[in-house]
């Protein structure tokens, strides 16, 4: 196993399950890899995910190696989900609990709206029971595998799965407020509300309906769970180990045989599963192995510009633990983002305070701020080392004329060439954008024909980015180490 971040640790959960002898080798100090921790003075701060959904997928890791999850990892809901203020000064609390968001809706936006969201609610159960079994949770060896079986691609067809996400969340809310905070998460999977399928509704699912948790002691609890029941079941975990090269029995294909460390020590292995970022992957550890072609030339989701930042002084008393400051502009500030390579002009802003729910994470009274502004990959036209200083001062102001404090005792700005030197295709955490022509067969696949044994998991191949998504890629990844036996 290459990596121990969330996907590399879920494929050697379920592998060391399967019976395996498991060993990970991970160049950094601890597990987590974008899910670890950054510390910075006495303040700690969740390094990349911070919306925590889906936990019962870490508890599946945990089980497939015959454990209690409660024994490794203690989750608790987080309520509201979101705070969302908006440019004409109003707010909406995202709720936990069907009931109590209508209830806010109700109050906010008026009755029709709530009627609404109880339909948008049963729609989008009904698209998460047919995609997540159908075409999230399983291997592809075909884009005829999207057909096979072909009821849930009519059941996907009947829901309006293949209609555009804003239009179809646009036919169930009139209140431009509601359309917003139900079609963000398109970002998430590196794609405006208006361009992206109805399909990635799933996301919404996943926080809106399903709920956002806190895992108590912060993000890094997540991979820490999976590595202290990892260990526990025997499995290997060897840190500070850097991977120089895949070892293939014939240079650039043929059968996997192990990996060749950078201290040149040679791990044997019959499967090797890797996780680094799959292009990056290809290109350093496979020179010479052709990557797939839309790992070359396919269109990578926007990044970010992550600011930490340490205060001494206790977050307001309005603030949540995810606060969604949306801008004025919209559509506007995507085609910005997505065709012209530019920031946003007025971007939405994401203002993580894990504090609310983890005061530990910084000295007593104090808070931390997690902000973030969805930027341009490499690919567009920003100078990031001579925009640096300048994003930064305008996270500041703005997160000032918010009500946040931002007089810094530490701090740190991560923008897209920091993202690049962690090992990221683009300088993006997100991988490739979850267009149809990118997505299911037609990402990149998680096996390589040419060297069988070798497996991929994490982002950038399927079922795609995310906690839950990459969690499930691990899972996937071992399904096909399983399918390798009996092979020559
Ligand atoms: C800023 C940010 C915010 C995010 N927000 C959210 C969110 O709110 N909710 C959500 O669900 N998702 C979020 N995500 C996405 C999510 O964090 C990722 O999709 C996921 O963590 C990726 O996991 P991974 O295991 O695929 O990759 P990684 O975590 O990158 O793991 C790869 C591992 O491989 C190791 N490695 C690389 N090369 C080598 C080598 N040569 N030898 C040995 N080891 C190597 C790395 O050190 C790393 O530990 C966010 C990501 C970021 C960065």
């Amino acid at each position: 196993m290459v990596g121990a971040g969330l996907a590399g640790l879920s494929a050697a959960c379920h592998l060391r399950g399967d019976g395996h002898d498991v060993v990970v080798l991970e160049r950094g100090t601890e597990p987590g890899g974008r899910a670890a921790e950054l510390r910075l003075g006495g303040y700690r701060f969740d390094a990349g995910p911070t919306v925590f959904t889906m936990p019962e997928l870490v508890h599946d890791c945990i089980r497939a190696l015959g454990q209690e999850p409660a024994d490794h990892l203690e989750v608790r809901p987080v309520d509201p989900l979101y705070r969302c203020t908006f440019a004409d000064g109003s707010e909406l609390h995202v709720r936990s609990g069907r009931e109590a968001m209508a209830e806010e809706i109700r109050a906010v936006c008026g009755p029709a709206e709530a009627a609404a969201f109880h339909r948008f609610c049963d729609w989008l159960g009904d698209l998460y029971r047919v995609e997540l079994p159908h075409f999230i949770d399983r291997n592809y060896d075909s884009p005829l595998g999207l057909a096979r079986p072909l009821r849930p691609a009519l059941e996907l067809l009947r829901l309006g799965g293949l209609r555009r996400l804003a239009t179809k969340v646009g036919g169930y809310f009139a209140d431009e407020r509601l359309r917003r905070v139900f079609s963000f998460q398109s970002l998430y999977a590196g794609l405006a509300p208006y361009e992206a399928l109805a399909v990635y509704c799933v996301i919404t699912y996943m926080d809106s309906v399903a709920g956002v948790f806190h895992p108590v002691g912060g993000m890094a609890a997540v991979p820490g769970a999976l590595a202290s029941a990892l260990e526990k079941a025997g499995g290997e975990l060897r840190y500070g180990t850097e991977v120089d090269r895949v070892l293939l029995a014939h240079g650039t294909s043929g059968r996997v045989k192990g990996v060749r460390l950078a201290s040149g020590e040679v791990v044997e292995a019959d499967a090797v599963v890797c996780s680094p970022d799959l292009p990056v992957a290809y290109r350093t550890l496979l020179p010479g192995t052709p990557m797939p072609r839309v790992a070359r030339r396919g269109r990578y989701s926007p990044s970010c510009v992550l600011w930490h930042v340490g205060t001494d002084r206790p977050a307001p008393p309005e603030a949540a633990h995810h606060n969604i400051h949306f801008g004025a502009e919209w559509d506007g500030a995507f085609r910005a983002l997505l065709d012209r390579g530019e920031r946003m002009p007025d971007p939405s802003l994401l203002v993580s305070v894990p504090t609310v729910d983890e005061p530990e994470m910084a000295p007593p009274g104090a808070s931390v701020l997690y902000v973030l502004e969805p930027c341009p990959n490499l690919d567009g036209r920003v100078d990031w080392l001579a925009e640096r200083e300048r994003v930064r001062d305008q996270l500041a102001e703005r997160v000032g004329r918010l009500g946040y404090p931002t007089t810094a005792v530490v701090e740190h700005l991560v923008d897209p060439l920091e993202w690049e030197r962690q090992g990221m295709e683009r300088g993006t955490p997100f991988a490739l954008a979850h267009r149809f022509l990118q997505s299911g067969p037609f990402r990149p696949s998680n096996v390589e024909r040419r060297a069988p044994g070798l497996v991929f998991a994490g982002s950038g191949t399927v079922p795609g980015v995310g906690v839950p998504m990459v969690l499930i890629s691990g899972k996937l990844a071992a399904e096909r180490v399983r399918e390798l036996r009996g092979r020559p």
